[in-house]
């Protein structure tokens, strides 16, 4: 199976819905470490993608994640929206003119968006940023995909890698963003972009789950 305009489209709905039902707990997680405003910038951000896509449709799976990426940056003040914004502008990039996606080119497009991360965020591995959820679930999907399994259910296998990743940005100490002033204080949290980023595989695997069983 391939990656569809409308599961791109479903996977960025999903996702929008998800922050919205998690806006509390992510502000909750970003007031132990940072500034309590995760679940709201994220929130607002996306319900702007989804008045977006419901009023400027687009053809391509670039131009849908460009205009969700542009939209992200626009109206998100914080860096939440700068970070998820660069990874699905650089995802854009890759998928282009395409109206389908095999697996290997998603998994490219991640790889390039989790590189864009890396540098707008300066952040590395084990900085208890969303790159450690992203770096770990882009290496499961690519696993899954590589030992034959359907993009669905490697999606579904990565959005249970991303949910251990996050789990275990727990017992990291933040060296990125306002949670590095904490210091060692900053152990004991779930990083909050760590938790929004398996929100946005979860959905994923939702909607290529969804697309999947439409085509079967
Ligand atoms: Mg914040």
């Amino acid at each position: 199976m391939t990656l569809t305009v409308a599961a791109t489209n479903d996977w960025l709905r999903r996702f929008a819905r998800s922050v919205d039902d998690n806006e509390q707990l992510l502000t909750d997680l970003d007031a132990a470490i940072g500034d309590a405003d995760h679940g709201s910038n994220l929130r607002r951000g996306m319900l702007a993608v989804v008045e977006q896509l419901a009023t400027e449709p687009a053809i391509t799976i670039g131009d849908t994640l460009r205009g969700a990426g542009m939209t992200l940056i626009s109206t998100v003040g914080g860096a939440s929206g700068v970070l998820f914004g660069t990874l699905l502008l650089r995802m854009a990039t890759l998928t282009g003119e395409r109206t389908t996606a095999t697996a290997t080119e998603v998994i490219a497009a991640l790889r390039d968006g989790l590189e864009g991360v890396r540098t707008r965020g300066h952040a590395e591995l084990g900085d208890k940023t969303m790159v450690d959820v992203l770096a770990p679930t882009i290496d499961a999907l690519d696993a899954a995909v590589t030992s034959g399994a359907s993009l669905a259910d490697a999606a579904s296998t990565a959005a249970i890698a991303a949910q251990a990743a996050r789990d275990a940005t727990t017992a990291l100490v933040a060296r990125k963003g306002r949670a590095s002033y904490l210091g060692d204080r900053s152990i004991g949290h779930v990083d909050p972009g760590a938790a929004s980023t398996a929100l946005l595989f979860a959905a994923l695997a939702g909607a290529l789950a969804e697309a999947a069983a439409v085509d079967a």
